[in-house]
């Protein structure tokens, strides 16, 4: 049987990581890889989860081990939405304005198949994540691509684009702006306040909603929490994605929606398609811990950790790099990621085969692109790898770049 002959148009449209891909390579254990966008599994409360876990499945078996409903655990709702007043300053939600899904990826597939087709568009951001990119691509979407600046995306750009299609009659087809507000990944920055007052006013103005995805709120290592975009715009115009996976543990796969009660009720229904309903035990395992453990406290030590790895990662940029004219980095004020840009000419996928030699591996800019073009960026995340690793990566990092740069005559 030919099985591509049976292939849908959304599944010939669906292509396989290349991040997994590359991180094939980083198995070898003398390579240093900054390409891992996980958290370090030290990190997770295994032996209060692993309490938990053994009192929920004896005692609470009648709803642990059963279906669930779509929505997913009020109690958990319940411990969300004090979260959310306590780091936000959100207030004014009820039940019904959340919905749990399988990580926040789910929220995206659920979003992109209730919003996007052959003749929408969706505003983008230039470098984008990835996940998003694929979720919303494989429901044959158009994208709208606005380069990222150093305070969030180029404004004008966003704004040019948008007047185009209203002049051009065809703004109805533009449906959502998709925004990682908090430490971007993969490139770090952080939207400023200002631009994310703009953005609610260029929602508004061409009746667009945004799509907030804050997975690294929690994680900030220097400066100020700045508002989110959903409190600034409210939940009509705004819908924010959380998930447990860069704050708890990634195996939960608990990710939320929160929006409009009219926006969460559209999610419900696509979810009761996708999975019937997430999983009840995990639910109750994180509403059981949010019950007896502060989050925010117990991310402390974690904070320090990612923090003291940063600045390790920083200073060896510094030492390393700040020779070569034309570099630069992005010196995120949290999550997981540092962006770092060589000079023009530099093709950071090509530069990849020198990298394999020298075994450091990184993740090449190009990933992160909309529409498939080279790209001098890469992103590398600190998280893993052991301090003295860092410095010997970012050395060898250096090494490849100089090797890579004398053969192709760009330094
Ligand atoms: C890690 C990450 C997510 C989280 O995905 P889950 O499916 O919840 O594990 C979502 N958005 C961004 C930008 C991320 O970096």
């Amino acid at each position: 049987m030919n099985l591509e002959d049976k292939i849908s148009k959304i599944g010939r449209n669906m292509k396989s990581s290349i991040i997994r891909e590359i991180l094939k390579f980083a198995a070898d254990k003398d390579a240093i890889s900054f390409g891992g966008g996980v958290p370090d599994p030290e990190t997770f409360p295994r032996k209060e989860l692993a309490e938990i876990a053994k009192e929920i499945i004896e005692k609470e078996y009648h709803y642990t081990l059963q279906y669930s409903t779509t929505e997913g655990d009020p109690v958990l709702k319940q411990q969300i939405l004090k979260l959310l007043e306590k780091m936000y300053g959100i207030t004014g939600l009820d039940e019904d304005n959340l919905v749990f899904t399988v990580g926040s990826q789910q929220a995206l597939d659920l979003i992109g198949k209730l919003f996007l087709d052959d003749e929408s568009y969706c505003v983008l951001d230039d470098p984008a994540y990835l996940g998003a990119i694929n979720a919303f691509r494989q429901y044959l979407a158009n994208f709208v691509v606005v380069p990222l600046e150093d305070d969030g995306m180029d404004l004008n750009v966003l704004e040019r684009k948008l007047s185009e299609f209203d002049k051009n009659g065809k703004i109805k087809q533009v449906k959502f702006i998709y925004v990682v507000s908090n430490f971007h990944n993969p490139a770090g920055v952080t939207t400023s306040l200002e631009k994310r007052k703009a953005l609610v006013e260029i929602a508004e103005k061409y009746d667009l909603f945004i799509v907030e995805d804050d997975p690294y709120g929690a994680l900030r290592y220097e400066g100020e929490t700045v508002d989110p975009i959903f409190k600034i715009g409210g939940p009509e115009r705004v819908v924010l994605l959380n998930t447990f996976s860069k704050v708890l543990a990634p195996g939960l796969r608990i990710g939320m929606v929160a929006g409009s009660k009219e926006f969460i009720r559209k999610i419900v229904q696509a979810k009761q398609s996708a999975d019937l309903c997430s999983p009840a035990i995990t639910h109750r395992l994180a509403a059981r811990y949010l019950e007896r453990y502060d989050l925010l406290e117990q991310l402390e030590p974690t904070i320090e950790l990612y923090r003291r790895k940063r600045t390790v990662m920083l200073n060896a940029l510094e030492e390393y790099f700040s020779d070569i004219p034309g570099v630069k980095w992005v010196k995120s004020e949290g999550g997981l990621f540092i962006w770092l840009t060589l000079p023009e000419g530099f093709d950071t996928w090509e530069m990849f085969e020198y990298a394999k030699r020298k075994k450091v591996f990184y993740v090449p800019g190009r990933v992160f692109k909309v529409y498939d073009e080279p790209s001098p960026s890469m992103r590398l995340s600190f998280c893993l790898p052991p301090d003295e690793k860092i410095v010997e990566g970012i050395k060898r990092l250096k090494e490849v770049v100089l090797e890579y740069g004398k053969e192709k005559g760009l330094l």
